[in-house]
């Protein structure tokens, strides 16, 4: 959690270029691809911002602080960054492009989708889901040929169902909040990316979910630092 840790980074081959992933953390990505720079959910305490790339677009996937960092968006975004943003993120940010559920947009060449991302079964004692739906974003991002989905904080939901040709999963496993191994290795049987990678795990074992999807030969999983 130092600002000189040297971040791990993996290249996903598209037809037009390398797609750079860097994992920051938690549920913190950054990604560049021509040239631009993509900031998912910075956030201050996985990554010194000053001393990163500045965002030529920005996701944020809902206003939990883990995920809408407003210090830390400070520091990435230039008068010529578009922030992409729930409803619920853009009271607290002037001039974003807020995304609903189901809406596409083509931002700076890179189509992204927003999808529903919420609870249903992990709930406070109050009776209230974490993340109640539609209030958050999941996204998938379309970098030429690959598609990435990066699923905010969710369950697997029966939307998942919907997608397709999914290259590139980012699933969450943090509890009580998100997903079990269990929830994550059905989530990943129904929409069946070639590579997934669990993030923002926290404590979850992750070796729990390398074992479930075992049999599962067309779908790879990559553990990186993402706690
Ligand atoms: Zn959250
Ligand atoms: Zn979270």
């Amino acid at each position: 959690m130092t600002s000189d840790r040297q971040f791990e980074t993996d290249v996903i081959k598209t037809s037009a270029g390398g797609l750079e992933i860097t994992f920051l953390g938690h549920g913190t990505l950054m990604m560049s691809f021509a040239e631009m720079t993509i900031h998912v959910d910075p956030y201050g305490r996985v990554a010194d911002y000053s001393k990163l790339p500045k965002a030529d677009i920005v996701l944020i996937t809902h206003e939990h602080g883990d995920h809408l960092d407003l210090d830390a968006l400070a520091q990435v975004r230039t008068g010529e960054t578009v922030m992409v943003l729930t409803e619920a993120c853009s009271r607290q940010i002037e001039g974003g492009l807020v995304m609903r559920n189901g809406d596409v947009q083509s931002v700076k060449g890179i189509v992204i989708e927003a999808l529903p991302a919420y609870n249903v079964v992990h709930k406070r004692a109050s009776g209230e889901p974490y993340h109640p739906k539609g209030a958050g974003n999941g996204y998938v991002m379309t970098f030429d040929d690959k598609r990435v989905y990066v699923a905010g904080d969710t369950e697997n939901i029966s939307e998942m169902a919907r997608l397709h040709d999914i290259d590139v999963a980012f699933l969450p496993m943090n509890l009580p909040y998100t997903m079990t191994p269990e929830m994550v290795a059905d989530a990943a049987k129904v929409i069946r990316p070639k590579v997934l990678y669990p993030y923002h795990f926290g404590a979850t074992d992750t070796q729990e979910l390398v074992d479930l999807l075992g049999d599962q030969d067309d779908i790879e999983v990559r553990v990186r630092s993402m706690a």
